[in-house]
């Protein structure tokens, strides 16, 4: 078993294309051992050895993704996200305990007066736009004596993240070489990759999905991947139509965006045609896939993952095999469990989803409340609790029914949010919607929900919660719906139920 990222990426053809960009040439396999040896030794004359930390803020792109492939294999990589404040900056680099930071040259920005009363090295990116794709070279404070020659092994941290701050504030999360190295070939086998797949990357890569879904899966597999310099619907078209990926994975607010562009965009899509569609990261409704599937002729894999398990947990089998929509898959690398939600033990029925295998997390980084919180032995086996709730189905099937922390609890009475969700979609005029928790002074909390209508639609609050009337329980009906022209997202273009109704300054009517 291939247990390190190095190890990865050791077997495939030199001169196979392996990471791109729309407009660039392709840096080949060969290309980016190259790269990794010469990025290796720059390190080490900077005094940076296998366990020390490297803070990245670079923009998406093919850069990014060469920097954490490289410094992953001589260092450990913390990406941050490029539209922190200082402020946010400070916080991060001083809780990472960051030796160097690496920024574009010429750069100028807050991660930089963040870092500069931390002491840690600056080190400058070079890229040579006329070379291939993620092509560089660093530049920083020569060290007074170089760091040992010495790789990671398997068991050193390869990268930190931060979890999306869905529910509460970002946790801090170490990933090892084997966890990338297990992730990666999880998926790559879920997705049955090639080197004949090429894939388009939307996502950002300071989150972990396109980190490993789209880059390290893709090079596990002697495929490659295009880095779009992040995601705009707009522009999402003619990427597509330049590189001609075989596939992309996106959150599903990316590809909602996408769909509304569709139509006019269908000649693209018929001279491209892609084997599937990947999403993950945040619940697809049913109704949004069956549309994205409809409209690219092609499957649409649902996937489960998250950042404590290096991203995937569980996926959609490819066809020939069900794909179901609805739910997230079944499980496609660790082993995955229903638990208690509160007693230390596995059940039958619905309750906490639990994994556990060699791409779960060792632990959060100084958070050993949270340790004990989220780890558990039964069956002799370590597992994790997602914080996600959902049954398994005859078949092995996981469906979510949500975050333990977002189930709206109206006075005892416990709702869904994704049920919400679900039911509202069928609305013709509803394109997106998120439904949540607002406080109740007699009930704790009460239903809410936040729509955006489909272009040249009207519908107004009353007579979406009269649809909703006839086709659900009255206690589970919306008490208020906003109509809103975008529903807030996160960082990583999640909707976040919890605090909105504070956003949106919403009390019952
Ligand atoms: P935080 O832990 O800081 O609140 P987060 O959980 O959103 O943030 P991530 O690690 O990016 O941070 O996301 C993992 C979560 O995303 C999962 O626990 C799950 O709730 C959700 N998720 C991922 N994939 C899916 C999916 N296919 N369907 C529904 N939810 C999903
Ligand atoms: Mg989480």
């Amino acid at each position: 078993m291939t247990r390190t990222l190095a190890a990865l990426i050791a077997s495939h053809g030199e001169d196979t294309p392996a990471i791109g960009a729309p407009g660039r040439d392709w840096l080949t396999f060969g290309g980016l051992r190259q790269l990794s040896a010469d990025v290796a030794a720059q390190l080490r004359g900077f005094g940076i050895g296998a366990t020390d930390r490297v803070a990245i803020v670079l923009p998406n792109g093919p850069d990014m993704a060469a920097t954490f492939v490289t410094i992953a294999q001589a260092a450990v990589t913390a990406p941050l996200n490029p539209a922190y404040q200082q402020a946010e900056y400070s916080f991060y680099l001083e809780d990472l305990r960051a030796r160097a930071l690496v920024v574009l040259d010429g750069y100028d920005g807050p991660a930089l007066a963040a870092a500069t009363p931390l002491n840690m090295a600056i080190l400058r990116l070079h890229a040579d736009p006329a070379a291939p794709a993620g092509t560089f070279r660093l530049t920083g404070p020569a060290a007074a004596t170089p760091a040992p020659a010495t790789l990671p092994g398997p068991d050193d941290t390869a990268l930190i993240l931060h979890t999306s701050g869905t529910t509460s504030r970002p946790k801090i999360v170490p990933l090892t070489q084997a966890n990338i190295a297990a992730s990666a070939q999880n998926i790559l086998t879920s997705l049955a990759l090639t080197p004949t797949d090429r894939c388009l990357n939307v996502m950002p890569l300071f989150h972990i999905h396109g980190l490993i879904a789209a880059v390290s899966a893709s090079l596990a597999a002697g495929a490659s991947v295009a880095c779009a310099p992040g995601f705009d619907a707009l522009k999402f078209f003619s990427q597509m139509a330049e590189v001609k990926p075989t596939w992309y994975t996106a959150v599903p607010t990316m590809h909602q965006a996408i769909l509304s562009r569709a139509a006019r965009n269908a000649e693209v899509i018929a001279a491209n045609p892609l084997r599937f569609l990947r999403s993950s990261s945040a619940s697809l409704p049913a109704q949004v896939m069956l549309e994205l599937a409809a409209t690219f002729n092609a499957p649409v894999i649902e996937a489960y993952g998250m950042t404590e398990a290096t991203h995937q947990m569980a996926c959609n089998p490819l066809p020939p095999r069900a794909q179901k929509p609805g739910s997230v898959g079944i499980a496609a690398g660790p082993l995955l469990r229903i638990a208690h939600e509160v007693e230390d033990k596995l059940i039958d029925g619905t309750g906490e989803v639990v994994i556990s295998g060699p791409n779960v997390t060792p632990g959060y980084e100084g958070n050993p409340e949270a340790n004990r919180k989220n780890f558990f032995m039964a069956d002799g086996l370590r597992w994790f609790r997602t914080g996600d709730q959902g049954a398994l189905d005859d078949e092995g099937y996981l469906r979510l029914t949500g975050r333990l922390k977002e189930i709206i609890n109206r006075g005892g009475e416990k709702i869904s949010p994704l049920e919400v969700d679900g039911i509202l979609l069928d609305h013709p005029a509803i394109q997106q919607v998120v439904a949540f928790a607002m406080p109740h002074p007699k009930l704790g909390e009460e239903v809410a929900a936040a729509v955006v209508l489909r272009e040249g639609q009207t519908a107004t609050e009353r007579e979406i919660r009269d649809f909703c009337a006839t086709r659900m329980a009255d206690f589970k009906v919306p008490r208020r719906v906003v109509i809103l022209d975008e529903i807030p997202k996160g960082a990583t273009g999640k909707l976040q139920r919890i605090g909105l109704a504070e956003k949106l300054g919403l009390a019952p009517a």
